[in-house]
């Protein structure tokens, strides 16, 4: 199982990340009004280059989420997971009778997606799945 120190990173990390989602939803409706405005781009960010090359991976994984509403419930089962202590564990591997401490997620998973439910193996069968 994961450290109290490491939950206590990962917590910091998911509320960050809710609050980034956040912002950007108000960003975007903010952009929106500009667009009726004098129809100057000029102060609008250059989005993608801001988010700088470190955060692709989590970019990427962002972007495989349906939209906001339904990261921000992820974001919030995550902490809610942190909360009864099962943050980190696959609920697959789980279900499939592994004891918590095999079914643990690798942390670099969780560095990139801190709201996986699954580690990689289960979360590919699951995309075999639905394809
Ligand atoms: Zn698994």
């Amino acid at each position: 199982m994961l450290k109290k120190m490491e939950l206590e990173e990962f917590q910091k990390i998911l509320k960050t990340l809710r609050a980034r989602v956040r912002g950007d939803v108000e960003q975007m409706t903010s952009e929106a009004l500009d667009r009726n405005g004098d129809g100057s781009e000029s102060k609008s960010p250059t989005h993608l280059a801001e988010l700088g090359t470190e955060n692709y991976e989590q970019d990427f994984a962002l972007r495989r989420v349906e939209n906001e509403q339904e990261l921000l419930d992820e974001v919030a089962e995550a902490l809610e997971r942190i909360t009864r202590g099962t943050y980190g564990v696959c609920e697959a591997c789980l279900e499939a009778g592994l004891t918590p401490t095999k079914a643990m997620i690798p942390k670099a998973r969780l560095k990139v997606i801190p709201y996986a439910r699954n580690c990689v193996e289960c979360e590919r069968k699951r995309e075999a799945h639905w394809r």
